[in-house]
């Protein structure tokens, strides 16, 4: 327990900001200190910012991504192909996914994956409602784009079950040398992978 240098409600600035990932009490501190000397440029506009956050942003009930309307924009955009589910474990995986601007699909968000260790159960994901979504005579895909770990392929592997009486078809996304790789530096897995789903030229 580091010693408490400033006054208890700068101390507890500093103690909530410890609490967001990426940030240690060392960076918190900082980051305090930052927000108070620019209170009008930032601390305001900051402040105002999450207030919105707390009151405004909802989760989709559809496909379980966070917006300030129900459905969420995604849902609502006309431009995008309901015949294409994308299933991601979580909303940093959906904006990963639309940051790379390759999905004109719809997404599902499952709410994590299936963990022995962590005693993640189906009924603790949205399987349920991806069913019944998927189940709809205009869905024609469904892209898996989970983790390429133990537990979001087991996932992948539980939900190809689920789907299997449905004619949709369902994809995983491919596992192989990063945009700019060099094989040297790639890991043996990654290699191995890259080779077993090889493409033609
Ligand atoms: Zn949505």
């Amino acid at each position: 327990m580091s010693r408490a240098i400033a006054g208890p409600e700068i101390e507890r600035l500093i103690q909530l900001l410890a609490k967001l990932p990426g940030l240690g009490p060392r960076s918190a501190r900082r980051a305090a200190l930052h927000l108070v000397k620019k209170r009008e440029q930032l601390l305001g506009p900051l402040t105002e910012a999450m207030t919105v956050a707390r009151e405004r942003i909802v989760v989709c009930r559809s496909c379980g991504n966070i917006d300030t309307s129900d459905p969420c924009g995604l849902c609502r955009d006309p431009r995008r192909d309901d015949g294409l589910i994308v299933v991601v474990a979580d909303i940093a995986d959906l904006w990963a996914l639309e940051r790379s601007g390759a999905v004109a699909g719809r997404y599902h968000v499952l709410g994590g994956v299936l963990s022995a260790l962590d005693g993640v159960r189906p009924e603790h994901l949205t399987l349920d409602a991806l069913v019944a979504r998927a189940s709809d005579p205009a869905v024609k895909e469904v892209i898996l784009a989970l983790n390429a770990t133990v537990d979001g392929q087991t996932t992948a592997h539980f939900v190809t079950d689920l789907l299997a009486h449905l004619p949709v078809k369902v994809t995983k996304l491919a596992h192989g040398v990063p945009v700019g790789g060099e094989l040297d530096y790639l890991d043996d897995g990654t290699l191995a992978a890259a080779i077993r789903q090889r493409t033609g030229f």
